[in-house]
């Protein structure tokens, strides 16, 4: 039996607000997503009232769990300040799992939507995942660059390495890393309702994308993305491992910088090509980055040379080399350059990614490069843990 929006609001009728009304009438939810009975929605309030609305989201929860048919409820209370607000934000409180039968799972309200005015990385300490030596971005100033397809073969390329090796797709709206890796199960439940990421090619996957149906339009609003992303983060049984490789959305908006700021990472990789709007896009990658203090390990060039899957030339269409030039003015790494091929994009399209389908090839031998100058810039970090 298949959950309606109508009935998630029917059981949010049955709570009332602080404001006198039912949750439904109180103003403050976003759009409801109902998929395959996983329940997405916020409940959007101002810093100030966030403590009050707290047990109704709680309560929220509880009434959207207990809808027969209901699987996962994903409800994030957010907290906005109002511009000029004088009162500071809620403190954010480490995520917690209260009880070992819990369907859904909460978010704190600690995501502000006004993106972080820069400085240290304040989520860092209180939000590291016990297990996971290094989280690391992979990100670009828009989209189309081959973000997710790198960030894949990267983990593969670490993988190489002898590393322990996790993907997290938060590119919530449009998650490709279902169609890069094949993967169209759904994860499992643990005992403690955490889920279990998917195994493939030695990695441990998660993505937004197994739990919605691929052509499920998602208009995210910026809290919402930080709340979902926080909770594949958390409540996800992600074992121990060395790396977990963020395959973040494209671009730099409020979303992109809020994410930057409360995952606590310990850098960044920005992919770029060679043309120019897109390095002045990846230069706003990187001042996002350094404004919420996350080391930026490198740039990476993708699609720099075209590569004939023919006779093999090599053709700088887009007057390649420029991502390399900038990193070296910018004082940031070049990690490598990453040729525009045929079998790149078909063993992607395929849900075989090139390191795993052609490992003796030299693509992944050029991803392994990556991954190898990745390492030795984490290295300190994972022999720590
Ligand atoms: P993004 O995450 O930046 O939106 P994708 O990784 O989804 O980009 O890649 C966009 C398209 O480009 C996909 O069809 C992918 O197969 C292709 N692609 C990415 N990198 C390369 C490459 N180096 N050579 C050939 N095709 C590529």
């Amino acid at each position: 039996m298949s959950v309606t929006q109508q009935q998630v609001l029917d059981a949010l009728s049955r709570v009332m607000s602080p404001r006198g009304v039912a949750l439904p009438n109180a103003n403050v939810l976003s759009a409801i997503t109902v998929t395959d009975g996983k329940v997405f929605f916020s409940v959007n309030v101002d810093a100030a009232e966030a403590r009050a609305w707290e047990s109704v989201r709680a309560q929220a929860e509880a009434a959207v769990r207990a809808i027969p048919g209901v699987s996962v409820a994903m409800i994030a209370l957010t907290a906005e300040r109002k511009p000029g607000s004088a009162s500071p934000p809620p403190v954010p409180q480490p995520h917690r799992h209260t009880s070992g039968h819990s369907h859904s799972a909460g978010v704190q309200p600690a995501a502000s939507h006004r993106p972080p005015q820069g400085g240290q990385n304040p989520m860092s300490k209180q939000a590291e995942i016990p297990g996971i030596a290094a989280i690391i971005a992979v990100a670009s100033g828009k989209g189309g660059v081959g973000k997710s397809t790198t960030a894949l073969n990267l983990a593969l390329g670490l993988r190489d390495q002898g590393l322990r090796v996790g993907l997290l797709d938060a590119d919530i709206y449009g998650p490709s890393v279902p169609r890069l890796t094949g993967i169209h199960d759904k994860p499992q439940l643990n005992a403690d309702r955490k889920m279990i990421p998917i195994e493939r090619f030695g990695l441990s996957i998660m993505s937004i994308g197994f739990l919605v149906e691929e052509d499920t339009a998602m208009i995210w609003r910026g809290p919402m993305v930080m709340s979902a992303i926080t909770q594949m983060l958390r409540d996800v049984e992600w074992g121990k491992l060395d790396v977990l490789v963020v395959d973040m959305p494209p671009g730099t908006g409020d979303a992109q910088l809020t994410l930057a700021q409360n995952v606590p990472l310990k850098g960044a990789i920005i992919i770029s090509t060679p043309q120019d709007l897109s390095l002045i896009d990846a230069r706003r990658g990187l001042a996002m980055f350094r404004k919420v203090n996350v080391p930026v390990l490198g740039i990476v060039e993708n699609m720099s040379y075209f590569q004939c899957p023919h006779c093999g030339t090599r053709s700088d269409i887009f007057g390649h080399g420029g991502a390399r030039h900038e990193a070296e003015k910018l004082g940031v790494p070049f990690l490598g350059e990453i040729p525009l091929h045929m079998s790149i994009r078909a063993t992607s399209d395929a849900g075989t990614p090139v390191v795993d389908s052609e490992p003796d090839g030299p693509h992944a031998a050029i991803y392994r490069s990556i991954g190898a100058r990745v390492r030795e810039q984490l290295q300190d970090v994972i022999a720590a843990a």
